[in-house]
């Protein structure tokens, strides 16, 4: 791609010169929301779900998104096909806006919309069919009377904090417990394991957002007859599983084959992983918002 066109508060801006203010809250004190949405083979993945979550977010820390959520469907729509993109990440970010140096959000009048569309692969083909390697670390997950997993906001040091200890022990992904020791999720993924042929996922008020992607997994195994439970497990569980993987926009579904040192039985990605990961690529390329219709039902430019 030449050049990368990105929406910032109403227009389309080179990428070199989409700036926004350094009064604005989001960048001083992490005081906005956002979404990851994925785009496969033209078709925005799970974008009513995203966008709920968006607005669900906002409304819980007071911000109005100035757009309703069909002019945003239409604006991230656009953004695709601006930069003429089949397979694509797309970030949403709305910011509180700019401020003064003040924490007071009362003085921050206009918030700032932002999305950028760009091709990704967060991780390697080679993780996808050989699996990656989890650490679970001291930082625990926020707790949900602190800041709600669910507000998926900017402020994202906890993650931050857990992937950093990750790196710092040669994993390629943090398990982060909640403060009683239950597994919650990764630093951007939610986490399943299987035993005996029954799949297993965190409750989300333990500390896990609730992800789009690990509910179209639930609905998936579902459909494929696979018994789905939402229980508490610790990393014993975890370790002692059949199979491991963890769920996300960016993620998708990926098998997991080492936690804390000790390997998923054979240490190779399990079978009922494969299978839900097959059926997961099957279904994005089919599901989701055209970014572009055939010809007679165009939308807006
Ligand atoms: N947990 C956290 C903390 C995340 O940031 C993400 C990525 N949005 C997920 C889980 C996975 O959620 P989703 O499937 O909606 O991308």
């Amino acid at each position: 791609m030449n050049s990368q066109w990105i929406y910032v508060n109403g227009q389309f801006v080179n990428k070199n010169e989409a700036v926004i203010s350094v009064y604005d809250h989001g960048f001083l004190y992490g005081d906005g929301v956002f979404e990851g949405i994925r785009v496969y083979s033209g078709n925005v993945f799970q974008l009513k779900e995203h966008l709920d979550r968006l607005y669900a977010s906002a409304h819980s820390i007071r911000l109005t998104i100035p757009y309703s959520k069909e002019e945003l469907t239409q604006i991230i729509v656009n953004t695709v096909r601006k930069n003429e993109l089949s397979s694509a990440y797309i970030r949403v970010v709305i910011s509180r806006g700019e401020g003064d140096l003040g924490l007071d959000p009362r003085n921050c009048s206009n918030p700032s919309v932002i999305v950028i569309a760009e091709a990704l692969s967060i991780y390697s083909q080679d993780l996808y069919e050989n699996g990656l390697k989890l650490v679970s670390v001291a930082t625990r997950r926020n707790r949900p009377d602190v800041l709600s997993p669910q507000i998926k906001s900017l402020n994202y040091l906890n993650n931050i904090l857990v992937k950093l200890e990750s790196t710092q022990s040669g994993a390629d992904e943090a398990l982060m417990l909640n403060d009683q020791g239950y597994v919650t999720e990764g630093s951007a993924d939610n986490i399943f394991i299987v035993k005996n042929g029954v799949i297993i996922t965190p409750p989300v008020y333990l500390g896990a957002l609730e992800g789009i992607t690990r509910n179209v997994i639930i609905d998936v195994a579902r459909n494929l007859n696979y018994q789905i439970e939402e229980r508490p497990f610790t990393t014993h569980d975890v370790y002692i599983a059949d199979e491991v993987f963890l769920t996300g926009t960016a993620a998708e579904v990926i098998p997991v084959i080492e936690v804390d040192g000790r390997p998923i039985q054979n240490g190779k990605p399990g079978e009922i992983t494969k299978h839900l990961l097959h059926t997961f690529r099957d279904l994005v390329t089919t599901a989701g918002i055209q970014c572009y219709p055939k010809q007679g039902n165009e939308l807006d430019a």
